[in-house]
């Protein structure tokens, strides 16, 4: 008889990549997941995700088969199909509409950065296609467009300890790693075990998290100024010369430029528009300079904001002139492994096949953010509606579910259902999204994938072995493979299937996959100042202070602040009937956006959607914890339930995105009643990138009317 095993792997639950052990009984079934304490990467961490995954693995509502729609969209009436049928279908589809429209008609979205995303663009690129669609304008794209412009490179916080030497100062920025679990490849013990060993901490957040107990700053900002308090902080170490001056004389571009740009940006300007003490600016600012090395921690905080890509751009500036860039204990470039061929485009951008894409091609992308890759989401499902620029035709949707996850799922849902003329969706279960599909695939789960994990993480590479099989599931990967077969893009994918795949990877290494799997882990041989002799990738061979990139494509080459369009300083003929700052976007310990609703043991943790405001603003509302309210902004209404919070400045009011009830009927499963996302509109954009300003917009809180509560 087998025996019980224990065996270490790779968790995809989220960004944060950590190493868990797998325990699985006699018959090979799993039946825990618990921390591994011996990973250098997430030393012993687990979040309830992770703990959970196979709750998800092993649901009785899972996807296992191919499913076919057999009556209209959405009408709930699926039949189970072999593989071989929905990819014949899949094929004469896709042949059909691009013999009959052209390939920039199909398009292939995807959610958040999974497994996937190594092929997804790559498979868009080749079939001839620029219609990538993805979260990529509200989250972590605009800030690595934006390091490329400024120094070449997406710089990432050292707090492994690799040198030896850990930051000094760490600053954490719009980002809640610390509760929320995993982020970027990064995980919250990680992050907590950098703040705890630093000597200065700085929490920028509008919400008193957790970390900023025993913090050395709180700046607590209105919602929306963070770009803002950026400049001020940038004017604060300029003036005082608190700046690396070795770094700035000898591999700087325009501080010059700089030092004249910053002078309006005073720290009493800054706290005029964010409402942070200018003195508390001042002494931040000042301490993240002086006492290196200093480190940054930053989220989807910075990201959702019409000031987005010009937010980054300021960070970028204040870690060059605080010496951080590189440098040991800073913000560094990660060495991968030697000897691996690149999966990942984190490590070369031609793993995305943008080499596949023709010039002209490229020029039929709908989006008018040409900066930001593939598809803009919010253009491209209007486009879907009203056919401005073009209508397109199909759509393959790996991984996400953007009826809830993108703001106006109602038109997201209309585009889908009543214009599409072939949708198909990978995914684990009967999704809002997959429920008006054509096709439905049955996604493989990351304990059924076998992988060398090189996504995030770029300074070590994990294995990740095959440990279950349920069903008739298959790797999204391998499944796009078989289709660029099919559809004769064999240039961009030369690899038989997804082991050729692999094998040629671990190729120029010499090992098997099986000797890899054995050794768990791969570390790059890590170097720091690397720009002493290898120069900045810019224009100017220099870290860019002042943007020859962005001046030559008539862009602001230095960072300027925008106000968000509606806030209480653009449009305060709103404030009666609309006094809160509302944002949104904080992510929810036991879920990853819109999944892990289904999962009993998550959604006990969490079981209502919620909408937090200070105590003081609910008890002058007359509301009550627990009670039902409404929440309506310009573009909508939703209902949550009141969660009173006096870890939120007063004023402010945050409410949860992506909810839906898998509990409920198919196939809106309730998923137009409590998504904050249906609060905002797609009206206004981050003119460089195209992130949407979900941090900020107005809103009022009611109470919900008896007879609506009781039918919610
Ligand atoms: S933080 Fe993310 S990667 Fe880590 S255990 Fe949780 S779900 Fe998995």
């Amino acid at each position: 008889m087998a025996k019980a095993t224990i065996t270490r792997s790779s968790c995809r639950g989220c960004h944060g990549v950590c190493q868990l052990l797998v325990h699985q009984d006699e018959t090979g079934r799993i039946v825990k997941i618990t921390g591994d304490k011996d990973s250098p990467t997430s030393q012993g961490f687990i979040c309830p995700k992770g703990a959970r995954a196979a709750d998800t693995l092993y649901h009785p509502d899972r996807i296992t088969r191919p499913m076919l729609r057999e009556k209209g969209r959405g009408e709930a009436a699926w039949r189970a199909i072999e593989w071989d049928e929905a990819l014949d279908l899949m094929e004469s589809h896709f042949k059909r509409i691009i013999d009959e429209h052209g390939p920039e008609y199909i398009a292939i979205a995807q959610g958040t950065g999974r497994p996937y995303t190594e092929f997804t663009p790559r498979f868009c690129n080749a079939l001839g296609s620029p219609n990538h669609v993805s979260p990529a304008h509200n989250c972590y794209v605009p800030r690595n467009i934006c390091a490329g412009m400024t120094m070449g490179w997406f710089p990432q916080p050292d707090i492994y300890g690799r040198s030896g030497t850990m930051p000094r100062c760490v600053m954490v920025f719009g980002s809640n790693i610390m509760e929320s679990g995993g982020e970027g490849g990064y995980c919250g013990k990680m992050v907590t075990k950098a703040l705890d060993q630093a000597d200065k901490t700085i929490i920028i957040d509008p919400r008193r998290i957790k970390a900023c107990e025993g913090s050395d700053y709180h700046l607590a900002l209105r919602p929306g100024s963070e770009c803002a308090l950026m400049l001020g902080m940038l004017h604060a170490v300029i003036v005082n010369e608190a700046y690396d001056k070795d770094f700035v004389e000898n591999h700087c571009f325009g501080f010059d430029k700089l030092q004249a740009h910053i002078q309006p940006f005073t720290t009493r300007w800054a706290q005029e528009i964010t409402g942070v003490p200018a003195e508390m600016i001042e002494e931040a600012a000042l301490t993240f300079a002086r006492t290196g090395p200093s480190a940054l921690i930053w989220g989807n905080g910075i990201d959702e904001s019409v000031s987005a890509f010009q937010t980054a751009r300021a960070v970028y500036l204040l870690l060059a002139l605080c010496g951080s860039i590189d440098a040991p204990g800073g913000m560094v470039r990660w060495v991968p492994p030697a000897n691996l061929r690149p999966k990942s485009h984190m490590v070369d951008h031609s793993v995305q096949g943008a080499q596949f894409l023709s010039p002209e091609q490229q020029k039929k992308c709908i989006s008018p953010f040409p900066l930001c890759p593939g598809a803009h989401p919010p253009t491209f499902w209007q486009a879907c509606v009203d056919g401005k620029p073009y209508k397109p035709k199909a759509i393959w949707l790996i991984g996400t579910n953007p009826i809830m996850t993108h703001t106006r799922g109602d038109v997201v849902q209309r585009a889908l259902r009543d214009h599409m003329e072939f949708v198909v969706t990978s995914d684990f279960f009967m999704t809002p999204t997959a429920a008006v599909s054509d096709l439905v695939l049955p996604a493989a789960h990351w304990l059924e994938q076998e992988d060398v994990v090189y996504f995030h993480k770029i300074w070590c590479v994990l294995s990740r072995k095959k440990l279950a099989q349920v069903g008739e599931t298959r790797d999204d990967r391998a499944v796009m493979l078989e289709m660029a077969h099919r559809l004769g893009l064999d240039e961009a994918f030369p690899w038989k299937d997804w082991d050729d795949y692999l094998k040629w990877i671990l190729e120029p290494s010499g090992m098997t996959f099986e000797e890899f799997a054995e050794k768990d882990i791969l570390f790059g041989d890590m170097g720091y100042r690397k720009y002493e002799k290898e120069g900045f990738k810019t224009p100017s061979g220099k870290f860019e202070l002042y943007s020859n990139v962005m001046e030559h494509m008539g862009l602001d080459p230095l960072p300027v602040y925008t106000e968000p369009p509606l806030s209480p300083v653009s449009t305060p003929e709103l404030l009666d009937e609309y006094p809160f700052i509302l944002m949104t976007g904080c992510k929810i310990k036991g879920f990853f956006h819109s999944e892990g609703r289904n999962i009993p043991a998550l959604r006990k943790l969490h079981p209502d959607p919620m909408v937090d405001m200070h105590p003081e603003d609910a008890a002058a509302l007359g509301l009550e914890a627990g009670q039902m309210v409404e929440v309506a902004t310009p573009y909508g209404r939703q209902r949550f339930k009141l969660h009173p919070d006096d870890r939120l400045q007063r004023g402010v009011v945050h409410a949860e995105h992506a909810w839906w009830f898998p509990e409920r009927e198919e196939p809106d499963f309730d998923c137009f009643t409590s998504n904050a996302n249906l609060l905002f509109g797609n009206e206004h954009f981050d003119p460089i990138s195209g992130a949407q300003p979900l941090k900020c917009l107005l809103c009022a809180v009611q109470p919900l009317s008896d007879a609506v509560e009781s039918a919610a």
